[in-house]
């Protein structure tokens, strides 16, 4: 995808302004906002603006869309890219907006050669291509606001997104540098290892099902626990931080 030239699909003007009573809302709603830098803030704040016109935003359930549901969606979305492009969410065409986790029925792998059978809730599903991001709000809003359980359906789902833009899902999002991307395999397929060998790891059990879940439950980790990751698996942070170019460690990320 590097070597395309992609034509944009995200062509919407985004408003001009930020609402200041959103910086406002966003400190409550998502106390890593307070964590991010003044300049790291402004350019976050342009892109919400542009994710927030450029999504299609879709209610379920019964579901009552808000602005403050699209700007706490949207503000953590697009931590992920904060220091990437935009376009990498060119796939992201609409959410879905549930009020609770969604009952799902029928067959699931479940890892390890493993398929489970009945009814499971899921608070979040990722579709292939353009298709819809589903996010349980009640699941979403409280992540947002706690990191203690390194659980965040958004960023996993986002994450998932990312990790499809090459056409395979497979745990390694686009990585340019051959260097780069070699190491990345060479350390995330060295933890998911220990993981599907049920060694202790600093990711929850999820990371196991596969490749591609494994990616997700890092982006999660990285995010939300990024001190435990980084004191838990150095190699797996360095990767994700050369990724993301983010360090998150640094900030003073609250635990609550
Ligand atoms: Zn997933």
């Amino acid at each position: 995808m590097f070597g395309s030239r992609r034509k944009r699909i995200r062509r919407q003007a985004p408003a001009a302004e930020f609402p200041a009573a959103w910086r406002a809302r966003l400190a409550v709603r998502w106390p890593t906002w307070s964590t991010l830098t003044d300049d790291e803030q402004a350019r976050l704040e342009d892109l919400i603006l542009a994710f927030i016109v450029n999504t299609r935003w879709e209610s379920a359930k019964g579901f009552v869309m808000t602005d403050e549901v699209q700007l706490v969606i949207a503000a953590q979305a697009c931590l992920l890219v904060l220091e990437l492009d935009i376009d990498m969410y060119r796939r992201v065409d609409s959410i879905i907006v549930h009020p609770r986790t969604v009952v799902l029925h029928g067959e699931r792998y479940v890892g390890s050669g493993m398929v489970a059978d009945g009814p499971h809730a899921i608070a979040g599903q990722a579709h292939h291509h353009a298709g819809p991001i589903l996010i349980s709000w009640s699941t979403a809003a409280f992540e947002a606001r706690h990191t203690r359980s390194a659980s965040n359906v958004v960023y996993h789902e986002l994450a998932h997104k990312i990790d499809m833009l090459d056409g395979v899902v497979d745990g390694t999002p686009p990585i340019a540098d051959p260097a780069q991307r070699a190491r990345w395999i060479e350390v995330c397929t060295a933890e998911y290892e220990r993981l599907c060998h049920g060694r202790a790891s600093v990711l929850r059990d999820y990371a196991a099902t596969d490749a591609g879940e494994f990616f997700a439950v890092a982006t999660e980790q990285f995010f939300t626990q990024p001190v435990a990751l980084r004191d838990g698996n150095t190699d797996l942070y360095e990767v994700l931080m050369a990724f993301y170019r983010q360090d998150p460690a640094a900030r003073a990320l609250p635990a609550r």
